[in-house]
Protein backbone atom coordinates (compact mmCIF):
# COMPACT_ATOMS: atom_id res chain seq x y z
CA UNK A 1 0.00 0.00 0.00
CA UNK A 2 1.02 3.40 -1.00
CA UNK A 3 -1.14 5.96 1.16
CA UNK A 4 0.88 8.99 -1.08
CA UNK A 5 -1.92 8.65 -3.24
CA UNK A 6 -4.41 8.77 -0.63
CA UNK A 7 -2.83 12.20 0.99
CA UNK A 8 -3.07 13.30 -2.76
CA UNK A 9 -6.63 12.46 -2.83
CA UNK A 10 -7.16 14.29 0.75
CA UNK A 11 -5.29 17.54 -0.60
CA UNK A 12 -7.31 17.26 -3.99
CA UNK A 13 -10.66 17.03 -2.25
CA UNK A 14 -9.59 20.06 -0.72
CA UNK A 15 -10.20 21.84 -3.98
CA UNK A 16 -6.03 21.56 -4.71
CA UNK A 17 -5.09 20.85 -7.76
CA UNK A 18 -2.50 18.58 -8.91
CA UNK A 19 0.60 20.60 -9.83
CA UNK A 20 0.16 22.12 -6.13
CA UNK A 21 -0.25 18.32 -4.61
CA UNK A 22 2.82 16.90 -6.65
CA UNK A 23 4.86 20.07 -4.68
CA UNK A 24 3.11 18.94 -1.17
CA UNK A 25 3.74 14.91 -2.31
CA UNK A 26 7.51 16.14 -3.26
CA UNK A 27 7.71 18.33 0.79
CA UNK A 28 6.51 14.35 2.15
CA UNK A 29 3.05 16.23 3.30
CA UNK A 30 1.19 13.44 3.92
CA UNK A 31 -2.62 14.74 4.86
CA UNK A 32 -3.64 18.35 5.67
CA UNK A 33 -3.44 19.30 9.05
CA UNK A 34 -6.64 20.58 10.87
CA UNK A 35 -6.92 24.16 9.69
CA UNK A 36 -5.81 23.30 6.46
CA UNK A 37 -9.08 20.72 6.04
CA UNK A 38 -11.39 23.46 7.42
CA UNK A 39 -9.46 26.81 5.67
CA UNK A 40 -8.77 25.73 1.92
CA UNK A 41 -12.20 25.03 1.27
CA UNK A 42 -13.81 28.10 1.67
CA UNK A 43 -10.69 30.10 0.90
CA UNK A 44 -10.92 28.45 -2.37
CA UNK A 45 -14.70 29.25 -2.96
CA UNK A 46 -13.96 32.55 -1.96
CA UNK A 47 -15.23 32.76 1.02
CA UNK A 48 -13.96 35.38 3.82
CA UNK A 49 -12.05 34.14 6.93
CA UNK A 50 -11.73 34.26 10.51
CA UNK A 51 -9.39 31.53 11.61
CA UNK A 52 -8.50 31.35 15.14
CA UNK A 53 -4.82 29.19 15.11
CA UNK A 54 -0.92 29.75 15.98
CA UNK A 55 2.05 28.90 14.53
CA UNK A 56 2.71 25.33 13.95
CA UNK A 57 -0.52 24.34 13.24
CA UNK A 58 -0.21 24.37 9.52
CA UNK A 59 -1.83 28.11 9.14
CA UNK A 60 0.42 28.99 6.33
CA UNK A 61 -0.07 26.68 4.09
CA UNK A 62 -3.79 26.85 4.99
CA UNK A 63 -3.95 30.35 3.50
CA UNK A 64 -1.00 30.09 1.04
CA UNK A 65 -2.46 26.79 -0.99
CA UNK A 66 -5.78 28.45 -1.89
CA UNK A 67 -3.99 32.02 -2.75
CA UNK A 68 -1.83 29.67 -5.22
CA UNK A 69 -4.39 27.64 -6.71
CA UNK A 70 -5.92 30.89 -7.91
CA UNK A 71 -3.29 32.38 -9.41
CA UNK A 72 -2.17 29.29 -11.12
CA UNK A 73 -5.43 29.33 -12.44
CA UNK A 74 -5.42 32.87 -13.47
CA UNK A 75 -5.39 33.31 -17.58
CA UNK A 76 -3.95 36.58 -17.44
CA UNK A 77 -1.32 36.15 -15.65
CA UNK A 78 -0.01 33.58 -18.21
CA UNK A 79 -0.46 36.86 -20.42
CA UNK A 80 1.82 38.79 -18.41
CA UNK A 81 -0.55 40.88 -16.23
CA UNK A 82 2.13 41.95 -13.95
CA UNK A 83 -0.65 42.25 -11.33
CA UNK A 84 -0.24 41.61 -7.64
CA UNK A 85 -2.83 39.18 -6.69
CA UNK A 86 -2.54 38.76 -3.25
CA UNK A 87 -0.77 40.64 0.32
CA UNK A 88 -0.49 38.54 3.03
CA UNK A 89 0.77 41.31 6.12
CA UNK A 90 2.75 39.75 8.84
CA UNK A 91 3.76 40.70 12.12
CA UNK A 92 7.71 40.88 11.66
CA UNK A 93 10.41 40.56 9.01
CA UNK A 94 11.37 37.33 10.30
CA UNK A 95 8.20 36.12 9.91
CA UNK A 96 8.22 38.12 6.55
CA UNK A 97 10.64 36.08 5.36
CA UNK A 98 9.32 32.84 6.20
CA UNK A 99 5.94 32.92 4.89
CA UNK A 100 7.57 34.53 2.11
CA UNK A 101 9.67 31.14 1.13
CA UNK A 102 6.60 29.11 2.28
CA UNK A 103 4.64 30.34 -0.29
CA UNK A 104 7.72 30.54 -2.87
CA UNK A 105 7.61 26.75 -1.93
CA UNK A 106 4.83 25.78 -2.29
CA UNK A 107 3.97 27.84 -6.01
CA UNK A 108 7.37 26.63 -7.39
CA UNK A 109 5.82 24.15 -9.98
CA UNK A 110 4.53 27.11 -11.69
CA UNK A 111 7.13 29.65 -11.13
CA UNK A 112 4.65 31.72 -8.29
CA UNK A 113 6.91 35.14 -7.76
CA UNK A 114 6.74 35.90 -4.21
CA UNK A 115 8.15 38.96 -2.65
CA UNK A 116 8.70 39.75 0.95
CA UNK A 117 8.70 43.75 2.06
CA UNK A 118 10.30 44.72 5.38
CA UNK A 119 11.59 47.96 7.24
CA UNK A 120 15.36 47.59 7.24
CA UNK A 121 16.02 46.25 3.81
CA UNK A 122 16.88 48.25 0.32
CA UNK A 123 13.69 49.50 -0.37
CA UNK A 124 15.36 50.17 -3.96
CA UNK A 125 15.99 46.28 -4.10
CA UNK A 126 12.12 46.01 -3.38
CA UNK A 127 11.19 48.51 -6.39
CA UNK A 128 12.97 46.56 -9.21
CA UNK A 129 11.27 43.30 -8.01
CA UNK A 130 7.89 44.99 -7.98
CA UNK A 131 8.44 46.25 -11.20
CA UNK A 132 9.30 43.29 -12.76
CA UNK A 133 6.20 41.71 -11.71
CA UNK A 134 5.13 40.27 -8.64
CA UNK A 135 2.35 37.62 -7.71
CA UNK A 136 2.43 37.47 -4.01
CA UNK A 137 3.56 40.37 -1.20
CA UNK A 138 4.26 39.44 2.03
CA UNK A 139 4.89 42.60 3.93
CA UNK A 140 5.07 43.99 7.41
CA UNK A 141 2.43 46.97 7.71
CA UNK A 142 4.78 50.27 8.30
CA UNK A 143 7.02 49.16 5.00
CA UNK A 144 3.81 48.23 2.83
CA UNK A 145 2.30 51.66 3.64
CA UNK A 146 5.55 53.15 2.81
CA UNK A 147 5.53 51.68 -0.80
CA UNK A 148 1.46 53.14 -1.00
CA UNK A 149 2.52 56.71 -0.16
CA UNK A 150 5.65 56.64 -2.68
CA UNK A 151 2.77 54.82 -5.10
CA UNK A 152 5.24 52.00 -5.75
CA UNK A 153 2.52 49.39 -4.45
CA UNK A 154 -0.31 48.89 -6.32
CA UNK A 155 -3.16 47.07 -5.01
CA UNK A 156 -5.75 47.59 -7.31
CA UNK A 157 -5.84 44.15 -8.93
CA UNK A 158 -5.91 42.86 -5.72
CA UNK A 159 -7.72 39.33 -4.87
CA UNK A 160 -6.50 38.45 -1.35
CA UNK A 161 -5.88 39.90 2.13
CA UNK A 162 -4.55 37.74 4.33
CA UNK A 163 -3.60 39.21 7.77
CA UNK A 164 -1.32 37.08 9.41
CA UNK A 165 -1.33 37.16 13.27
CA UNK A 166 -3.36 40.01 13.11
CA UNK A 167 -3.25 40.28 17.57
CA UNK A 168 0.50 40.71 17.12
CA UNK A 169 0.08 43.32 14.52
CA UNK A 170 -2.18 45.03 16.81
CA UNK A 171 0.04 44.85 19.97
CA UNK A 172 2.22 46.47 17.85
CA UNK A 173 0.76 49.28 17.27
CA UNK A 174 -0.33 48.88 13.43
CA UNK A 175 -3.95 49.06 13.89
CA UNK A 176 -4.30 52.14 11.85
CA UNK A 177 -1.74 51.08 9.16
CA UNK A 178 -4.02 47.93 9.02
CA UNK A 179 -6.74 50.51 7.56
CA UNK A 180 -4.78 52.27 5.56
CA UNK A 181 -3.93 49.47 3.53
CA UNK A 182 -6.97 47.44 3.79
CA UNK A 183 -8.91 51.07 2.29
CA UNK A 184 -5.89 50.97 -0.14
CA UNK A 185 -7.38 47.55 -1.52
CA UNK A 186 -10.43 46.62 -3.99
CA UNK A 187 -13.88 46.67 -1.90
CA UNK A 188 -14.84 43.17 -3.89
CA UNK A 189 -11.12 41.18 -2.42
CA UNK A 190 -11.25 38.18 -0.58
CA UNK A 191 -9.96 38.62 3.24
CA UNK A 192 -8.67 36.01 5.41
CA UNK A 193 -7.47 36.97 8.77
CA UNK A 194 -5.74 34.92 11.36
CA UNK A 195 -5.03 35.61 14.80
CA UNK A 196 -3.91 33.17 17.99
CA UNK A 197 -6.68 35.30 20.16
CA UNK A 198 -9.74 36.61 19.21
CA UNK A 199 -9.96 39.24 21.40
CA UNK A 200 -13.14 41.84 21.09
CA UNK A 201 -10.59 44.60 18.78
CA UNK A 202 -9.97 41.67 16.73
CA UNK A 203 -14.12 40.80 16.21
CA UNK A 204 -14.28 44.63 15.68
CA UNK A 205 -11.73 44.90 12.70
CA UNK A 206 -13.49 41.47 11.33
CA UNK A 207 -17.18 42.88 11.87
CA UNK A 208 -15.89 46.04 9.79
CA UNK A 209 -13.25 44.63 6.96
CA UNK A 210 -14.74 41.02 6.69
CA UNK A 211 -17.88 39.70 4.30
CA UNK A 212 -19.92 36.91 5.97
CA UNK A 213 -16.74 35.33 6.96
CA UNK A 214 -16.65 31.33 7.92
CA UNK A 215 -15.11 31.41 11.52
CA UNK A 216 -12.89 28.81 12.29
CA UNK A 217 -11.16 27.75 15.30
CA UNK A 218 -8.98 24.74 15.39
CA UNK A 219 -11.60 23.33 18.28
CA UNK A 220 -10.60 20.27 19.78
CA UNK A 221 -12.78 18.38 22.47
CA UNK A 222 -11.02 18.66 26.12
CA UNK A 223 -9.81 15.38 26.72
CA UNK A 224 -11.72 13.83 29.78
CA UNK A 225 -9.57 13.69 32.89
CA UNK A 226 -9.78 9.69 32.84
CA UNK A 227 -8.61 9.65 29.01
CA UNK A 228 -5.25 11.35 29.41
CA UNK A 229 -2.63 8.73 29.94
CA UNK A 230 -0.34 9.71 33.37
CA UNK A 231 2.66 10.55 31.50
CA UNK A 232 5.56 12.89 32.49
CA UNK A 233 5.86 15.64 29.80
CA UNK A 234 8.60 17.48 28.94
CA UNK A 235 9.83 20.60 26.09
CA UNK A 236 13.13 21.25 25.17
CA UNK A 237 13.33 24.59 23.56
CA UNK A 238 15.58 24.00 20.96
CA UNK A 239 16.53 26.21 17.32
CA UNK A 240 15.98 24.10 14.28
CA UNK A 241 19.99 23.30 12.87
CA UNK A 242 20.40 21.54 16.16
CA UNK A 243 17.58 19.77 17.12
CA UNK A 244 19.26 16.17 15.78
CA UNK A 245 22.22 17.37 18.37
CA UNK A 246 19.75 17.77 20.83
CA UNK A 247 17.32 14.42 20.30
CA UNK A 248 21.01 12.25 20.23
CA UNK A 249 21.96 13.87 23.69
CA UNK A 250 18.51 13.45 24.96
CA UNK A 251 18.31 9.69 23.75
CA UNK A 252 21.36 9.03 25.86
CA UNK A 253 20.03 10.52 28.56
CA UNK A 254 16.50 8.86 28.55
CA UNK A 255 17.78 5.50 27.12
CA UNK A 256 14.34 4.73 25.91
CA UNK A 257 13.29 0.97 26.33
CA UNK A 258 11.11 1.17 23.13
CA UNK A 259 10.39 4.28 21.37
CA UNK A 260 8.99 6.18 18.66
CA UNK A 261 9.97 9.78 16.99
CA UNK A 262 7.41 11.35 15.52
CA UNK A 263 8.05 14.46 12.49
CA UNK A 264 5.45 16.19 10.41
CA UNK A 265 6.84 15.34 6.81
CA UNK A 266 7.89 12.40 5.47
CA UNK A 267 10.95 14.23 3.95
CA UNK A 268 12.25 15.15 7.87
CA UNK A 269 11.90 11.02 8.83
CA UNK A 270 13.79 10.26 6.14
CA UNK A 271 16.57 13.15 6.93
CA UNK A 272 16.46 12.19 11.09
CA UNK A 273 16.46 8.29 10.38
CA UNK A 274 19.77 8.84 8.66
CA UNK A 275 21.19 11.38 11.49
CA UNK A 276 20.31 9.10 14.09
CA UNK A 277 21.99 6.06 12.39
CA UNK A 278 25.01 8.16 11.53
CA UNK A 279 25.13 8.40 15.22
CA UNK A 280 24.81 5.08 16.19
CA UNK A 281 21.20 4.50 16.84
CA UNK A 282 19.45 1.75 15.37
CA UNK A 283 16.58 3.78 13.54
CA UNK A 284 13.97 2.76 10.84
CA UNK A 285 11.97 5.21 9.00
CA UNK A 286 8.31 4.87 8.60
CA UNK A 287 6.21 6.85 6.43
CA UNK A 288 3.42 6.63 3.88
CA UNK A 289 6.02 6.23 1.19
CA UNK A 290 6.70 2.77 2.20
CA UNK A 291 5.23 -0.09 0.57
CA UNK A 292 3.37 -3.12 2.62
CA UNK A 293 6.63 -5.16 2.28
CA UNK A 294 9.30 -2.09 3.40
CA UNK A 295 6.14 -1.64 6.21
CA UNK A 296 6.54 -5.57 7.20
CA UNK A 297 10.23 -5.84 7.23
CA UNK A 298 10.70 -2.57 9.46
CA UNK A 299 7.84 -4.30 12.07
CA UNK A 300 9.77 -7.41 11.94
CA UNK A 301 12.74 -6.07 12.86
CA UNK A 302 10.77 -4.16 15.62
CA UNK A 303 9.51 -6.99 17.05
CA UNK A 304 13.23 -9.31 16.79
CA UNK A 305 14.74 -6.29 18.79
CA UNK A 306 16.93 -5.07 16.03
CA UNK A 307 15.99 -1.46 16.54
CA UNK A 308 16.24 1.40 19.10
CA UNK A 309 13.40 3.51 17.84
CA UNK A 310 11.14 4.01 15.11
CA UNK A 311 11.00 7.38 13.24
CA UNK A 312 7.86 7.97 11.75
CA UNK A 313 4.81 10.49 10.13
CA UNK A 314 1.55 10.97 12.23
CA UNK A 315 -0.02 8.93 8.93
CA UNK A 316 2.02 5.94 8.70
CA UNK A 317 1.86 5.53 13.03
CA UNK A 318 -1.89 5.01 12.93
CA UNK A 319 -2.00 1.70 11.54
CA UNK A 320 0.78 0.62 13.43
CA UNK A 321 0.91 -2.67 16.44
CA UNK A 322 3.06 -1.65 18.31
CA UNK A 323 1.71 -1.94 21.87
CA UNK A 324 3.05 0.08 24.67
CA UNK A 325 6.47 2.32 24.80
CA UNK A 326 8.60 3.56 27.21
CA UNK A 327 9.19 7.17 25.17
CA UNK A 328 7.54 8.78 22.82
CA UNK A 329 9.02 11.70 20.59
CA UNK A 330 7.47 14.72 18.68
CA UNK A 331 10.65 15.69 16.96
CA UNK A 332 8.24 18.98 16.03
CA UNK A 333 5.34 20.38 17.96
CA UNK A 334 2.49 18.19 16.87
CA UNK A 335 -0.16 20.76 14.38
CA UNK A 336 -3.29 20.43 17.15
CA UNK A 337 -3.68 19.44 20.19
CA UNK A 338 -5.78 15.98 19.11
CA UNK A 339 -2.32 15.48 17.00
CA UNK A 340 -0.32 15.58 20.22
CA UNK A 341 -2.65 13.68 22.75
CA UNK A 342 -2.72 11.00 19.63
CA UNK A 343 0.69 10.86 20.05
CA UNK A 344 1.83 10.64 23.51
CA UNK A 345 -1.25 8.12 24.12
CA UNK A 346 1.42 5.34 22.68
CA UNK A 347 2.89 6.00 26.37
CA UNK A 348 1.48 5.14 29.28
CA UNK A 349 -0.62 3.06 28.68
CA UNK A 350 -3.10 1.02 31.09
CA UNK A 351 -0.96 2.62 34.18
CA UNK A 352 2.44 2.42 33.09
CA UNK A 353 4.87 4.60 33.21
CA UNK A 354 5.25 6.76 30.09
CA UNK A 355 7.84 9.84 28.99
CA UNK A 356 6.45 12.34 26.18
CA UNK A 357 9.31 14.53 24.96
CA UNK A 358 8.81 17.50 22.43
CA UNK A 359 11.41 19.21 20.53
CA UNK A 360 10.28 22.71 20.27
CA UNK A 361 11.24 25.74 18.61
CA UNK A 362 10.91 29.04 20.15
CA UNK A 363 8.15 30.64 18.09
CA UNK A 364 5.42 27.19 18.92
CA UNK A 365 5.70 27.72 22.39
CA UNK A 366 2.46 29.25 22.31
CA UNK A 367 1.32 26.01 20.71
CA UNK A 368 2.69 24.24 23.22
CA UNK A 369 0.52 26.19 25.56
CA UNK A 370 -2.91 25.62 23.68
CA UNK A 371 -2.06 21.80 24.03
CA UNK A 372 -1.61 22.51 27.47
CA UNK A 373 -4.88 24.05 28.15
CA UNK A 374 -6.67 21.84 26.34
CA UNK A 375 -5.55 18.60 28.00
CA UNK A 376 -5.19 20.23 31.15
CA UNK A 377 -1.92 19.19 32.01
CA UNK A 378 1.54 20.51 32.25
CA UNK A 379 4.25 20.44 29.80
CA UNK A 380 7.78 21.37 31.76
CA UNK A 381 9.78 22.93 29.78
CA UNK A 382 13.48 21.95 30.67
CA UNK A 383 16.78 22.88 29.04
CA UNK A 384 18.06 20.72 27.01
CA UNK A 385 20.92 18.36 29.02
CA UNK A 386 24.12 19.64 28.91
CA UNK A 387 27.58 17.45 28.09
CA UNK A 388 27.83 17.26 31.86
CA UNK A 389 24.64 16.25 32.61
CA UNK A 390 25.26 13.14 30.55
CA UNK A 391 28.96 12.71 31.68
CA UNK A 392 26.68 12.48 35.51
CA UNK A 393 24.67 10.27 34.14
CA UNK A 394 26.69 8.02 32.68
CA UNK A 395 28.93 7.50 35.93
CA UNK A 396 25.76 7.36 37.86
CA UNK A 397 24.92 4.03 35.80
CA UNK A 398 28.78 2.74 35.92
CA UNK A 399 28.12 2.98 39.50
CA UNK A 400 24.81 1.07 39.26
CA UNK A 401 26.50 -1.33 37.33
CA UNK A 402 29.58 -1.88 39.77
CA UNK A 403 26.95 -1.72 42.56
CA UNK A 404 25.08 -4.72 40.72
CA UNK A 405 28.43 -6.89 40.41
CA UNK A 406 29.27 -6.67 43.67
CA UNK A 407 26.17 -8.22 44.85
CA UNK A 408 25.72 -10.41 42.32
CA UNK A 409 28.68 -12.19 43.60
CA UNK A 410 30.89 -14.34 41.94
CA UNK A 411 33.98 -12.35 41.88
CA UNK A 412 36.29 -15.08 42.74
CA UNK A 413 38.71 -15.04 39.88
CA UNK A 414 38.67 -11.41 39.81
CA UNK A 415 39.59 -10.98 43.28
CA UNK A 416 42.86 -12.79 43.00
CA UNK A 417 43.61 -10.41 40.01
CA UNK A 418 42.98 -7.72 43.23
CA UNK A 419 45.35 -9.14 45.47
CA UNK A 420 48.21 -9.76 42.74
CA UNK A 421 47.52 -6.07 42.19
CA UNK A 422 47.28 -4.89 46.15
CA UNK A 423 50.50 -5.77 46.66
CA UNK A 424 52.10 -3.59 44.76
CA UNK A 425 49.37 -0.93 44.06
CA UNK A 426 46.95 1.23 46.21
CA UNK A 427 43.81 -0.89 46.32
CA UNK A 428 41.75 2.22 45.66
CA UNK A 429 44.00 2.98 42.42
CA UNK A 430 43.15 -0.42 41.00
CA UNK A 431 39.21 0.23 41.58
CA UNK A 432 39.69 3.60 40.11
CA UNK A 433 40.90 1.65 37.60
CA UNK A 434 38.84 -0.69 36.35
CA UNK A 435 35.96 1.11 37.09
CA UNK A 436 37.33 4.00 34.60
CA UNK A 437 37.95 0.67 32.19
CA UNK A 438 34.32 -0.49 32.64
CA UNK A 439 33.21 3.07 31.85
CA UNK A 440 34.90 3.40 29.20
CA UNK A 441 33.78 0.01 27.59
CA UNK A 442 30.40 1.14 28.30
CA UNK A 443 30.51 3.68 25.40
CA UNK A 444 31.15 7.49 25.14
CA UNK A 445 28.38 7.94 22.49
CA UNK A 446 27.32 11.81 22.54
CA UNK A 447 29.82 13.43 24.70
CA UNK A 448 31.78 14.70 21.74
CA UNK A 449 29.09 16.54 20.57
CA UNK A 450 28.81 19.73 19.62
CA UNK A 451 27.31 22.54 22.14
CA UNK A 452 23.33 22.93 21.87
CA UNK A 453 22.31 26.61 22.78
CA UNK A 454 20.68 27.23 25.77
CA UNK A 455 17.19 28.79 24.05
CA UNK A 456 14.26 30.11 26.16
CA UNK A 457 10.71 30.56 25.52
CA UNK A 458 9.88 33.94 24.26
CA UNK A 459 7.09 34.75 26.84
CA UNK A 460 9.00 36.94 28.46
CA UNK A 461 10.09 38.95 25.45
CA UNK A 462 6.71 38.50 24.28
CA UNK A 463 5.75 40.40 27.32
CA UNK A 464 8.15 43.04 27.10
CA UNK A 465 7.45 43.63 23.42
CA UNK A 466 3.59 44.28 24.45
CA UNK A 467 4.34 46.99 26.72
CA UNK A 468 6.32 48.74 24.35
CA UNK A 469 3.76 49.44 21.83
CA UNK A 470 5.16 51.09 18.91
CA UNK A 471 4.08 52.86 16.09
CA UNK A 472 4.74 51.57 12.14
CA UNK A 473 7.35 54.60 11.74
CA UNK A 474 9.55 52.95 14.32
CA UNK A 475 9.89 49.88 11.55
CA UNK A 476 11.84 52.27 9.45
CA UNK A 477 14.06 52.85 12.44
CA UNK A 478 18.16 51.26 11.89
CA UNK A 479 17.71 47.57 11.34
CA UNK A 480 13.84 46.85 12.84
CA UNK A 481 13.68 46.60 16.38
CA UNK A 482 11.10 43.80 16.03
CA UNK A 483 13.56 41.19 15.73
CA UNK A 484 12.94 40.41 19.32
CA UNK A 485 9.95 40.13 19.03
CA UNK A 486 8.70 36.37 17.64
CA UNK A 487 12.14 34.25 18.77
CA UNK A 488 14.50 34.40 21.57
CA UNK A 489 17.89 34.57 20.37
CA UNK A 490 21.12 32.23 21.77
CA UNK A 491 23.17 33.51 24.19
CA UNK A 492 26.07 34.11 22.07
CA UNK A 493 27.80 37.04 20.20
CA UNK A 494 26.71 36.64 16.56
CA UNK A 495 29.80 37.63 14.25
CA UNK A 496 32.76 38.47 17.22
CA UNK A 497 33.33 41.59 15.34
CA UNK A 498 32.29 43.99 17.82
CA UNK A 499 33.10 43.28 21.59
CA UNK A 500 29.75 42.75 23.03
CA UNK A 501 28.99 45.04 26.62
CA UNK A 502 30.13 42.96 29.64
CA UNK A 503 28.56 42.17 33.21
CA UNK A 504 30.23 41.16 35.98
CA UNK A 505 28.31 37.61 37.57
CA UNK A 506 29.03 36.63 41.38
CA UNK A 507 30.44 33.02 41.58
CA UNK A 508 30.11 31.36 44.68
CA UNK A 509 33.45 29.02 44.57
CA UNK A 510 36.75 30.79 44.84
CA UNK A 511 40.21 29.67 45.65
CA UNK A 512 39.72 27.75 48.78
CA UNK A 513 37.03 25.11 46.80
CA UNK A 514 40.75 24.71 44.66
CA UNK A 515 38.69 26.20 41.91
CA UNK A 516 40.74 27.62 39.09
CA UNK A 517 39.73 29.97 36.06
CA UNK A 518 39.53 27.07 33.77
CA UNK A 519 36.82 25.49 35.82
CA UNK A 520 34.79 28.40 35.21
CA UNK A 521 35.65 28.73 31.54
CA UNK A 522 34.83 25.12 31.23
CA UNK A 523 31.73 25.24 33.42
CA UNK A 524 30.25 28.31 31.42
CA UNK A 525 31.06 27.16 28.02
CA UNK A 526 29.68 23.62 28.66
CA UNK A 527 26.50 25.02 30.20
CA UNK A 528 25.79 28.02 28.23
CA UNK A 529 26.80 27.37 24.68
CA UNK A 530 29.41 30.59 25.18
CA UNK A 531 32.95 30.10 24.06
CA UNK A 532 35.77 30.56 25.76
CA UNK A 533 36.98 33.34 24.12
CA UNK A 534 33.04 35.18 24.78
CA UNK A 535 34.24 35.29 28.50
CA UNK A 536 36.38 37.78 29.69
CA UNK A 537 38.15 38.84 32.51
CA UNK A 538 37.74 36.32 35.63
CA UNK A 539 38.96 37.57 39.47
CA UNK A 540 38.95 34.68 41.71
CA UNK A 541 38.61 35.58 45.64
CA UNK A 542 39.08 33.10 48.18
CA UNK A 543 35.16 32.25 48.84
CA UNK A 544 33.88 33.79 45.48
CA UNK A 545 35.11 34.61 41.97
CA UNK A 546 33.91 37.34 39.45
CA UNK A 547 33.58 36.96 36.30
CA UNK A 548 32.58 39.14 33.00
CA UNK A 549 29.82 37.77 30.82
CA UNK A 550 28.54 39.45 27.19
CA UNK A 551 25.52 41.42 28.84
CA UNK A 552 23.01 39.99 26.54
CA UNK A 553 23.77 36.16 27.23
CA UNK A 554 24.18 36.78 31.44
CA UNK A 555 20.74 35.55 31.91
CA UNK A 556 21.16 32.38 30.19
CA UNK A 557 24.62 31.76 32.07
CA UNK A 558 22.63 31.84 35.36
CA UNK A 559 20.10 30.09 34.72
CA UNK A 560 22.42 27.29 32.81
CA UNK A 561 25.05 27.04 35.99
CA UNK A 562 22.18 27.38 38.48
CA UNK A 563 21.62 23.80 39.73
CA UNK A 564 25.20 22.69 37.58
CA UNK A 565 28.48 21.87 39.40
CA UNK A 566 31.47 22.88 39.14
CA UNK A 567 34.37 20.59 40.87
CA UNK A 568 31.13 18.55 42.22
CA UNK A 569 29.99 21.56 44.17
CA UNK A 570 26.63 23.13 43.16
CA UNK A 571 27.46 26.77 42.52
CA UNK A 572 25.16 30.41 43.65
CA UNK A 573 25.49 31.90 40.75
CA UNK A 574 23.75 35.83 40.16
CA UNK A 575 24.91 39.18 38.77
CA UNK A 576 27.45 41.11 40.85
CA UNK A 577 25.46 43.14 43.15
CA UNK A 578 26.38 47.56 43.65
CA UNK A 579 26.80 46.24 47.46
CA UNK A 580 27.62 43.23 46.54
CA UNK A 581 31.19 41.50 47.52
CA UNK A 582 34.34 43.55 47.65
CA UNK A 583 36.97 43.26 44.72
CA UNK A 584 38.79 40.31 45.53
CA UNK A 585 42.51 41.32 46.43
CA UNK A 586 44.91 40.52 43.71
P1 LIG B 1 3.01 26.87 10.16
O1 LIG B 1 2.01 26.70 11.28
O2 LIG B 1 2.40 27.38 8.92
O3 LIG B 1 4.19 27.70 10.62
O4 LIG B 1 3.59 25.43 9.77
C1 LIG B 1 4.30 24.67 10.68
C2 LIG B 1 5.11 23.57 10.00
O5 LIG B 1 4.26 22.52 9.56
C3 LIG B 1 5.92 23.98 8.80
O6 LIG B 1 7.22 23.48 8.99
C4 LIG B 1 5.27 23.31 7.63
O7 LIG B 1 6.23 22.94 6.66
C5 LIG B 1 4.63 22.10 8.25
N1 LIG B 1 3.39 21.67 7.59
C6 LIG B 1 2.37 22.45 7.17
N2 LIG B 1 1.38 21.69 6.65
C7 LIG B 1 1.77 20.40 6.76
C8 LIG B 1 1.17 19.14 6.41
N3 LIG B 1 -0.03 19.07 5.85
N4 LIG B 1 1.88 18.02 6.68
C9 LIG B 1 3.10 18.08 7.25
N5 LIG B 1 3.71 19.23 7.62
C10 LIG B 1 3.05 20.38 7.37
Amino acid sequence: MNSGEDSNADFASLGISSALIDTLTALGYEEPTPIQREAIPPLVAGRDLLGQAATGTGKTAAFALPILEHISADATRRLGAPHISAIVLVPTRELAMQVAEAIHRYGKSFGARVLPVYGGQSIHQQLTVLRRGVDVVVATPGRAMDHIRRKTLDLSHLRTVVLDEADEMLDMGFAEDLEAILSATPPERQTALFSATVAPRIRSIAKKHLKNPVNIQIEVERAAAGEMPRVRQVAYMVQRQQKGAALGRILDIENPASSIVFCRTRTEVDELTDTLNGRGYRAEAIHGGLSQEQRDRVMRRLREGGLDLLVATDVAARGLDIGHLSHVFNFDVPSSPDAYVHRIGRTGRAGREGTAITLAEPRESRMLRTIEHHTRQKIKIEPVPTVMDLRERRLESTKSAVREATASGDLDMFRGIVEALASELDVMDVAAAAIKLAHEAAGNRGEGDEDILPVRAPAAEEAGARKGKRSSTSERSPKGAEKTHRQSTPAVKKDGKARPRMTRLYVGLGRRAGTRPADLVGAIANESGLSGKDIGTIEMGDGFSLVEVPEDAADAVIEALTGAKIRGQRVNVRRERFDGPKRPKK
